[in-house]
C-alpha cells in the first residue's frame, strides 16, 4: 500500500512504528533529527545525550524538546543506538541554545556544538578494567597466615587490593612488587576476578574558598554593600560596576564572588583573551586560596574535557574563560560577571556570530540569576540600558588608596613632525628621558603586530599584498617574514621586488611594534625594553612571566599592542606613551570613536597606578576629534552622550538594529551571481533599509570574493523575522556561502 500512513502499520502486518525520538546533533543543522526508539529502551527525556548513526558517522546529540514531526517515514527512521549516563543538558541551557539560534540565525546544531565542545567520544570515558580480590581470594589471605596456600607474591597481591581497593592489572603488579603473571595467574586461580568501572574518576576533595579578602574602602564598601544586595537575592537582574581603573572594580566583585560561592552557587568570570589572564588568576590565588577552573581555546583537549565533566557533574564551582564558557552546562550556575563588558573580543564574528556579554544576559535572565558587567568605559548599549532602567549602575568614584588618575595631554603630530623613519615625537621622546631618568617605567602603546604594515618597492611602487586577501603583508622581523594578519599566509621577504626585479629596493613603510623598539634602543640605548605582543608570547605563562619582570623592574621600556592594555598593574610605570591614536578611527565602522576611547582610556590607566603619579602622552593627527578632546578632557560621560545623540541621529544600534549579511564564493561570478539573486528578494518593508550589495573592504579573504549586505532597521521591527522571511525565499547556489551577523561589529 504505497503512501499508506506510517501509523497503520500494525494492521496491515507490519510492525509497530517505534516511538520516535528527537534528536539535536552537534552540526550545522537547523532543528533536531528524529530516530526511532529501538525496543527495551525506556524514552530518555529531553537533555539525555544519546548516541545515533547520521549516514555512515557514528555521533552523540541530544534528545531535544518538542513534538517529533513525522517528516521521515517509520520503516526509514534510524535506531537511536544508545543512551550516555553523561548528566543530562538542562532545561534552561537547552532554552539557551534555541533562544541564541534564533537570535543569531545560526543553525541550532551549531550552537549545540559550543555546549558539548568536546569530542563526542569525550563524552563517555571509557570504563577501565581493574581487577579485585574475590570472597574465595579474601578467605584465603585470611588463612594465609597459617602459612598455606598462597605464595608471598600471591599473599602480597591480595592484602594489596583488599587494603588499596581494586586496580588495573599493571598498577596491582606495581604495588604488590611482581609481574603481571603473578596477576593473571591469580585470577586463574579464581582468588582475583577482571571487573568493569565507570570511567569517570572519583570527585576531587572539595575546595574550601577562602573567605576573607582586604578591608575595603568606604567607597568600595558601599558598592560591595549594593552589589551584594542585587546578587545575594535569588533571581535575573543585571548590575553595571563602574569605576575607574584602579578603582577595586575587580576586589568588589569578588566581594560578590565569595557570598555566592558561600551559598553553594557556582560562578562564571568571562575575560576578554583569558589566555592573557594570568595576572588576574594569580590574585584570584592569592584571594580565594584556590585556582579556578580555566576555560579557554589554549587548553588541551584532555583539559577540556575534563573540565568540561566537572562543570557537569558540579565539582568544579568556579570557572574563569572567554566567551565560548558561556555554553558550559552548569548545573547550579549562580552568579555570573563579565568583566571588560565593553570589549570588542566578546563579540564573534565567524561561525556563528553572537556578542557573549549580551548572550550572558540572556543566560542569566533564563537562569533566573543576577550578573555583573563591570568596566571602566562602559559599552554605549550597557549606558543606554542603564538610562533606560533596566540595568542598575553600582559606581566606585575613585582610584584606590589616593593614587590619582593620570594626567593625559595630546601631541598634534601635525605641528611635531617626528623625523623620517622615526614615530616618537620630540615631546613624549623628552617625557620618556625624564621618567627613565627618575628610575620609572614607560609603557609605549602601538596596536600594530609586526615591523612595519607595508612593504613598499622604492624603484617601482610595487607593493608586498597577500595573495589571497586584499590586504597588504606585514613584515615581521624577528621570523624575517611577511605575514598576512588575515588568512595567516606567510612568505619570506623577497631578495628581489616581484614586480621591477629590482634588488634590495624594498622598504618598510610605517611602524610596528618591532620598528619602534628599534628606535627606542636607538635613542635610550642604555634602556631595557620588551615587547609585549601576542604573536612573541607563546602562551599565559610567557605572558605571565613577563608581566612579573616588570613589576620587578627588570625592564625600563614596554612596547606593546593593545595586550598590554588588560589588566596589569605596573606600580613603576608613570608614563604611558601612545604612539598612533587614530589608527583605529579609519574606516566606515559605527563603534570605531568609542572603542578608540575605550582603548585607550584603558592603556592610559596603567599609567601611576601606585605612590607615583602617572602621565599620559597621546600622538595624534586629528586633536580635534571628539575622542581625543574627550580623553584629554577626562570627560567620558560627555563623550558618550555624544556618541548616543549621533548614534539616536542616525538610528543606529543601540537606537536602530543593525544586520550584515556576507555571501562569499571562490570566483567573483558566483558572488556576484548569489548577491543579486538576495538583492533581487530583498524585503520592502517600512522602517527597513537594505544597502548593498557592495564588494566589502576586505573584497577577497582567504581566496574567497565576498559581498557585503546592511540591513538596517527600525529598534521595534523583528529583524530576525525579517531575514528568515527574506533568506527563505532565496536557493543561494552550491558554490556562494551567506554568513548572517547581528548587530555586526565588524565593517570589513
Ligand atoms: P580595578 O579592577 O577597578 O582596576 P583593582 O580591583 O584591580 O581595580 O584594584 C587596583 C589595585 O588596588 C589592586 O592592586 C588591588 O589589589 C588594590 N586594591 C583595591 N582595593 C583594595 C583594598 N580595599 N585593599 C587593598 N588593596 C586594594
Ligand atoms: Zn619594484
Ligand atoms: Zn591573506
Amino acid at each position: 500500500m504505497p503512501g499508506g500512513g506510517a501509523n497503520c502499520g500494525a494492521e496491515d502486518g507490519r510492525p509497530a512504528a517505534p516511538p520516535r525520538v528527537k534528536v539535536l546533533l552537534p552540526l550545522p543543522l537547523h532543528g533536531a533529527l528524529d530516530y526511532g526508539l529501538p525496543d527495551g529502551l525506556a524514552m530518555p527525556e529531553p537533555g539525555r545525550f544519546v548516541r545515533v548513526t547520521l549516514g555512515s558517522r557514528r555521533l552523540a546529540g541530544v534528545v531535544w524538546d518538542g513534538d517529533p514531526g513525522a517528516g521521515i517515514p517509520a520503516e526509514r527512521l534510524k535506531p537511536l543506538r544508545e543512551i550516555l549516563p553523561t548528566p543530562p543538558l538542562r532545561p534552561e541551557l537547552r532554552r539557551f541554545i534555541d533562544r541564541v539560534a534564533a537570535y543569531t540565525l545560526a543553525p541550532s546544531g551549531a550552537v549545540l556544538r559550543m555546549a558539548m565542545s568536546v569530542e563526542e567520544a569525550l563524552l563517555l570515558p571509557p570504563p577501565r578494567r581493574v581487577c579485585a580480590a574475590t570472597p574465595a581470594g579474601l578467605a584465603a589471605l585470611a588463612e594465609s597466615g597459617t602459612g598455606k596456600k598462597l605464595t608471598a607474591a600471591r599473599r602480597r597481591l591480595l592484602a594489596t587490593l583488599h587494603d588499596g581497593g581494586a586496580a588495573s592489572l599493571a598498577e596491582a603488579a606495581r604495588r604488590a612488587g611482581c609481574g603481571a603473571a603473578v596477576v593473571r595467574g591469580l585470577i586463574a586461580a579464581g582468588y582475583a576476578e577482571e571487573r568493569m568501572l565507570p570511567g569517570e574518576p572519583p570527585a576531587p576533595p572539595a575546595i574550601v574558598w577562602q573567605a576573607d579578602g582586604p578591608t575595603l574602602s568606604p567607597d568600595q564598601q558601599q558598592a560591595a554593600h549594593r552589589l551584594l544586595e542585587r546578587t545575594g537575592t535569588a533571581g535575573f537582574s543585571v548590575t553595571v560596576l563602574d569605576g575607574v581603573t584602579g578603582s577595586g572594580k575587580t576586589e568588589t566583585y569578588f566581594a560578590a564572588i565569595a557570598a555566592a560561592l558561600d551559598a553553594g552557587r557556582q560562578v562564571l568570570v568571562l575575560l576578554p583573551e583569558i589566555a592573557l589572564g594570568a595576572q588576574w588568576l594569580e590574585r584570584f590565588r592569592r584571594r580565594f586560596g584556590a585556582e579556578p577552573a580555566q576555560w579557554h581555546s589554549d587548553i588541551t583537549p584532555a583539559a577540556r574535557r575534563d573540565t568540561w565533566r566537572a562543570v557537569a557533574s558540579g565539582h568544579a564551582r568556579i570557572v574563569v574563560g572567554a566567551r565560548s564558557a558561556l555554553f558550559l552546562p552548569f548545573p547550579e550556575l549562580g552568579l555570573i560577571v563579565v568583566d571588560e563588558e565593553h570589549d570588542p573580543s566578546y563579540k564573534q564574528d565567524d561561525g556563528v556570530a553572537y556578542q557573549a556579554r549580551d548572550m550572558a544576559v540572556l543566560r542569566a535572565s533564563l537562569a533566573r540569576i543576577p550578573i555583573v558587567l563591570v568596566s571602566a568605559t562602559p559599552s554605549l548599549e550597557t549606558v543606554v540600558n542603564i538610562a533606560r532602567g533596566r540595568y542598575e549602575r553600582v559606581h566606585l568614584p575613585r582610584r584606590h588608596a589616593e593614587a590619582a588618575l593620570p594626567e593625559i595631554k595630546l601631541i598634534d603630530m601635525r605641528r611635531e613632525r617626528a623625523e623620517a623613519g622615526r614615530f616618537l615625537s620630540a615631546p613624549l621622546v623628552e617625557a620618556a628621558a625624564q621618567t627613565l631618568a627618575a628610575g620609572e617605567q614607560v609603557l609605549l602603546f602601538l596596536n600594530r603586530r609586526g615591523y612595519a604594515p607595508l612593504t613598499l618597492c622604492r624603484a617601482c611602487g610595487h607593493r608586498m599584498q597577500c595573495p589571497s586577501c586584499t590586504a597588504w603583508l606585514v613584515e615581521h622581523r624577528f621570523t624575517g617574514r611577511l605575514q598576512c594578519h588575515h588568512c595567516g599566509h606567510a612568505e619570506k621577504v623577497p631578495a628581489l621586488c616581484p614586480g621591477c626585479l629590482a634588488s634590495g629596493s624594498l622598504v618598510p613603510c610605517g611602524p610596528g611594534v618591532e620598528r619602534l623598539r628599534e628606535e627606542v634602543a636607538a635613542r635610550f640605548p642604555a634602556a631595557r625594553t620588551a615587547l609585549m605582543v601576542s604573536d612573541l608570547l607563546p602562551g599565559p605563562r610567557a605572558a605571565a612571566e613577563l608581566a612579573e619582570a616588570m613589576v620587578a623592574h627588570r625592564y625600563d621600556v614596554l612596547i606593546g599592542t593593545q595586550i598590554v592594555a588588560k589588566g596589569h598593574h605596573f606600580p613603576m610605570l608613570t608614563l604611558v606613551g601612545v604612539v598612533d591614536a587614530d589608527l583605529g578611527l579609519t574606516g566606515g565602522d559605527l563603534r570605531a570613536g568609542e572603542r578608540t576611547y575605550q582603548m585607550l582610556h584603558q592603556v592610559a590607566g596603567r599609567a601611576g597606578r601606585a605612590e607615583r603619579p602617572g602621565r599620559v602622552l597621546i600622538q595624534t593627527y586629528m586633536p580635534e576629534q571628539p575622542v581625543m578632546q574627550a580623553l584629554a578632557a577626562g570627560d567620558r560621560d560627555g563623550f558618550l552622550e555624544a556618541e548616543a545623540s549621533a548614534r539616536r541621529a542616525a538610528g543606529l544600534p543601540p537606537f536602530g538594529r543593525l544586520a550584515a549579511l556576507i555571501v562569499s564564493a571562490a570566483d567573483p561570478d558566483s558572488a556576484d551571481f548569489a548577491a543579486r539573486a538576495l538583492a533581487r528578494a530583498a524585503p520592502q518593508l517600512p522602517g527597513v533599509w537594505v544597502f548593498g550589495p557592495a564588494p566589502a573592504p576586505l573584497a577577497i579573504l582567504r581566496g574567497r570574493h565576498r559581498r557585503r549586505f546592511l540591513v538596517k532597521a527600525e529598534r521595534g521591527v523583528n529583524v530576525q523575522a525579517v531575514l528568515r522571511d527574506w533568506l527563505g525565499r532565496v536557493r543561494i547556489g552550491g558554490a556562494a556561502r551567506l554568513q548572517v551577523d547581528i548587530d555586526p561589529y565588524s565593517f570589513v
